[in-house]
């Protein structure tokens, strides 16, 4: 089954559904797909529990607004419903609990957000190290936060979001482990005094934090968690020293920074850069938003990390490109409708690279891990094994995947590519070359039978055997 409009936009997060709305809104037939059970995205996440939907806060609120204006307007919504591969033209396959389906544009906004990187360390697989992105989505979601005593480590503003809600839960952390020092988090407050109302919120979270007594150890990482079926503690290490303390602990947050998810960008072709800032990769595009590809535009943290709000303003912006090149809008009514998102975009900027700075994945640490740390968790691949596989020849990641089986999981990459790139870049000479995975579809675990559906056996036609 093929559903037909003039714009197709993955993801309904604040990008895309801020795109939808700007190409409804000028006229296109616009559908929407995502593959959570509501629009709104990571941060504007729909509670799914009465004990989440009792907690509001200001991300609930505009989660519920989105939410409300996309059902007030022409956008064919289409959640719970997962894309697993697109080709040029743009087709989009895809299953939901109504099987699979195909939909079909000229036209595609890319805005799939985000994925969290964790360094790893000997222990990370250990039942009780979670996200700490996850983290934020649990606390979203269902309205709690596993775990008792609580350990909350990383870098970037998540750390602090993650530690003042867990105070406002009733769990404070029992202790802080950032990465970043002091200074860090000094030379960003000029960039986010940018956007006041943001730098307020920060200060409001470390408020509760300070009234909570939690200690911050700053300048500081996780090395080893501790335990077999459960967490028992976790080992945190002074980056500056090397001293080692250990922590006792039922359950660990840990996350190093966001990479953009830009698996289906990448299976169309659109031209991207080595971006550390962004995340890893940006996908180039012009001030409107436009690819390389004719047709698809790119918004949001899945073509270059820059979070919430900006994120909003570029879907703002593909969604009235894509409805000017349609012919819906003249260059003026563009010009006119897109002029608020771009200067939104402007000013947020110095926030966004403030924030960014705080979460750059601190690719350095990637030497000092142990042997026997697993990089490839649903294949059980270790430093060890990478190193060997780079001893024998693997000087990319599809090599290192045909000697290892790096990447075939589920996730086919997503957790580990980049850490084992950056693995293997400690040992390959060629430092400069994007050593990622070919791209290819499914990018998302499908069910054969989804694909294929319910049909009888008696319907399957059988050709007639070839005359001997
Ligand atoms: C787990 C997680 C939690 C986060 N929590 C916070 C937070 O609490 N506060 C904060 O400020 N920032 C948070 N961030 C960062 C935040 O995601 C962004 O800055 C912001 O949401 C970016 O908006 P976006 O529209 O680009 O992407 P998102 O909001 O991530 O939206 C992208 C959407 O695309 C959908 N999607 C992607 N691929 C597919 C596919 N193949 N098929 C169907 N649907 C697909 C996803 O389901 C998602 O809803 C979080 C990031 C992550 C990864």
């Amino acid at each position: 089954m093929t559903e037909f409009a003039d714009l197709l936009v993955l993801g309904a997060g604040p990008a895309g559904a801020e795109a939808a709305l700007a190409a409804d809104h000028a006229g296109l037939r616009v559908v929407l797909l995502d593959e959570a059970p509501a629009a709104g995205g990571q941060v504007w996440r729909a509670p799914r529990t009465h004990a989440a939907r009792t907690r509001s806060d200001a991300d609930q609120t505009r989660g519920r607004d989105l939410r409300g204006r996309l059902d007030a307007s022409g956008v064919q919504v289409r959640t719970g419903t997962q894309v697993w591969d697109a080709v040029p033209g743009f087709c989009l396959s895809c299953v939901s609990e109504r099987g699979a389906t195909r939909f079909q544009a000229p036209r595609l906004v890319l805005a799939t957000g985000a994925t969290e990187r964790v360094r790893p360390f000997a222990g990370w697989t250990t039942p009780g190290v979670f996200g700490l992105a996850a983290a934020t989505a649990m606390m979203k979601a269902e309205g709690r936060l596993a775990g008792r005593n609580i350990i909350v480590a990383g870098q970037g503003p998540l750390l602090i979001a993650v530690a003042a809600k867990a105070c406002a839960m009733g769990v404070p952390p029992r202790a802080i482990v950032d990465l970043n020092g002091r200074g860090d988090w000094l030379s960003a407050v000029s960039g986010f005094a940018a956007a006041p109302g943001l730098l307020l919120t920060g200060l409001k979270w470390m408020a509760r934090i300070v009234a909570a007594r939690v200690p911050i150890l700053h300048g500081a990482d996780i090395v080893r968690a501790l335990g077999d079926d459960t967490l028992d503690a976790v080992i945190v290490r002074d980056r500056a020293s090397g001293q080692e303390t250990r922590l006792a602990a039922d359950t660990l947050y840990v996350g190093n920074g966001l990479t953009p998810a830009d698996e289906i960008h990448r299976l169309l072709g659109a031209a991207q850069v080595a971006d550390a800032l962004r995340g890893g990769y940006r996908t180039l595009c012009d001030a409107d938003r436009r690819s390389s590809v004719p047709g698809l535009y790119v918004a949001g943290d899945g073509a270059g990390v820059h979070g919430a709000f900006p994120s909003a303003a570029q879907g703002r912006i593909a969604g009235l490109a894509a409805a000017h090149d349609h012919g819906a809008l003249s260059a003026a009514d563009f010009a006119r409708a897109s002029r608020h998102a771009r200067g939104q975009l402007k000013r947020l900027m110095r926030f966004a690279d403030a924030s960014c700075r705080l979460m750059q994945f601190p690719e350095d640490s990637l030497q000092d891990i142990r042997g026997d740390t697993v990089i490839c968790r649903c294949e059980d691949v270790t430093v060890d094994q990478i190193r060997a596989a780079s001893g024998d020849g693997a000087c990319d990641l599809n090599q290192l995947k045909h000697f290892t089986r790096l990447g075939m999981g589920p996730c086919q990459g997503r957790m580990c590519a980049l850490n084992a790139a950056g693995v293997l870049r400690r040992l390959a000479v060629d430092a400069g070359r994007d050593l990622r995975l070919t791209p290819r579809a499914p990018v998302r675990p499908v069910e054969m039978a989804q694909l294929i559906g319910t049909f009888a056996y008696s319907d399957i036609p059988v050709p007639k055997p070839a005359p001997l």
